[in-house]
Formats: structure tokens, C-alpha cells, sequence
């Protein structure tokens, strides 16, 4: 586990500012939800943590180190996004085992970790099945343990469930808390989706125009919405 600090980061694209000023603490073990609507940079904030994305201005710290000028792969963190590319040629297993061969994992250790991330998600009877085989909840599956098999100390999701019918996002949100909880890892979830964060998190992040509104607990933010526009997005009328 790990806390995600992040301390006066600022981001322009060009002439634009995306993010004018964003500091934020993420406690360890927490599920975070950062929410708020389509464009107002939340991908830019989590591709930001990941390191996919330079802050112009900030730091990001992560299990108290240092990591704004860290590679992606140096900061302990995995990624799943919405649209999850799985390698079609592949089986289940071998996707999942994909980024643990690249970083040279020993043979016997991989296949524990692969194991034990098929039995988290309930993907033990289709290690051997191609992509193409799969429903839309399964390869969602699939994408989360090519994360869970690395053991990264932070889990960033955007908006991973965007892509699946009602039905299965709702089920989708029950594993993710039963996995948030079987882990015990932090996690970082980005939604524009009010129900999902407020069933999800424990700590909400309701984001508006590369600002944050407003930073505390489900029922907090629903009982006392800090502005009207948390009160619109999320609480009873103000
Ligand atoms: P969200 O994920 O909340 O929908 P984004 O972080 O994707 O929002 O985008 C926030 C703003 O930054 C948008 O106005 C978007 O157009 C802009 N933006 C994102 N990435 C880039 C980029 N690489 N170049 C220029 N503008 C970008
Ligand atoms: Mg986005």
C-alpha cells in the first residue's frame, strides 16, 4: 500500500490550463474516486500520477518518495483503462502473464501470480480461452489482473466500466470493492458517473473545471455539499 500525494501540480497544453492548482492527499489503502464532469482533466490528473502525462508544475509523491520525474514503471503504480486492448492472439492466461514475462518474473513465480489473479477475478475455467471468447465483464477481468499480477502498490482505473451494459457495471462495482478489499491496495478511480462514486469510494474528489470542489466521505459530500456545484453533481439541494 501506499499514500498518493500530490502537492501544487499545475498542467497548460499549449496556451490552455488545464489544471491551474491541484494539491491532494490519497490515504493508503483508500479507495478514492475522483469525479466530476466529461473534461475537466481527470484523466490528465491521473495520467499525471502515472507518469504518462508531465505535470508542467508540482510534484507527485508516492509512498512518500518522490516520483514526478520517475518512468511509469519505476513508481509501483498499474493502470486500467476503459478501453482495456487485450492481445486477441492470446489466451487469457498468456495476457495476464504478459507484462510478467517482459519483466523477466521467473517461470514458477509467474505462474503463481497468474493463478492466484484467476482466482481472484473467477477466471480459473477460462485461462485457455482467446479474448474474442469472452464476455465484456470477463475481458474487463482480464485487463484488471494483467494489473493485479504485477503488485503494483497503487491501482489507477479510468473510467474502467464506461464500455459495459447497466447490468454488468453493477456488478462489476461489487468485484471491485470485494477486490479493493481482498488486495488492501490504494486505489484511484475516475468516474463521471455520481452513482459509481458514491458507491465505490471512501473518499470522494469532485473535480470542475481542472479545480477540485470538494474533498471527504460519500454522505459528507452528499449532507453538506460544500458549493452548488457539488450540491448539483452529487448532494441534496443546497
Ligand atoms: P476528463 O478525463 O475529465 O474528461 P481530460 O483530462 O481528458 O478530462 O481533459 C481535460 C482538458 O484537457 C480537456 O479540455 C481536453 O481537451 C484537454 N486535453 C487533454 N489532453 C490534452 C492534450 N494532450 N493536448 C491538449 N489538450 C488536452
Ligand atoms: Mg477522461
Amino acid at each position: 500500500m501506499a499514500e498518493v500525494r500530490l502537492k501544487n501540480i499545475t498542467k497548460q497544453f499549449g496556451p490552455l490550463t488545464v489544471i491551474p492548482d491541484i494539491s491532494l492527499t490519497v490515504p493508503d489503502g483508500s479507495f478514492t474516486v475522483l469525479v466530476g464532469p466529461s473534461g475537466c482533466g481527470k484523466s490528465t490528473l491521473l495520467r499525471i500520477i502515472s507518469g504518462l502525462t508531465m505535470p508542467s508544475d508540482g510534484e507527485v509523491m508516492i509512498g512518500g518518495e518522490d516520483v514526478t520525474f520517475a518512468e511509469p514503471s519505476d513508481r509501483g503504480i498499474s493502470m486500467v483503462f476503459q478501453s482495456y486492448a487485450l492481445y486477441p492472439h492470446m489466451t487469457v492466461a498468456q495476457n495476464i502473464d504478459f507484462g510478467l514475462r517482459l519483466a523477466k518474473t521467473p517461470a514458477a513465480e509467474r505462474e503463481a501470480r497468474v493463478a492466484e489473479a484467476a482466482r481472484i477475478l473467477a477466471l480459473e475455467d477460462y485461462l485457455d480461452r482467446k479474448p474474442g471468447q469472452l464476455s465484456g465483464g470477463q475481458r474487463q477481468r482480464v485487463a484488471i489482473g494483467r494489473s493485479i499480477v504485477r503488485q503494483p502498490k497503487v491501482f489507477l482505473f479510468d473510467e474502467p466500466l464506461s464500455n459495459l451494459d447497466a447490468a454488468l457495471r453493477g456488478q462489476m462495482r461489487v468485484e471491485l470493492a470485494q477486490l479493493h478489499q481482498s488486495l488492501d491496495a490504494t486505489m484511484i478511480y475516475v468516474t463521471h458517473d455520481q452513482v459509481e462514486a458514491m458507491t465505490l469510494a471512501d473518499q470522494i474528489v469532485v473535480m470542475n473545471r481542472g479545480q477540485i470542489e470538494q474533498v471527504g466521505a460519500p454522505m459528507e459530500l452528499y449532507d453538506r455539499p460544500a458549493t452548488e456545484f457539488v450540491a448539483a453533481f452529487i448532494g441534496s439541494p443546497k
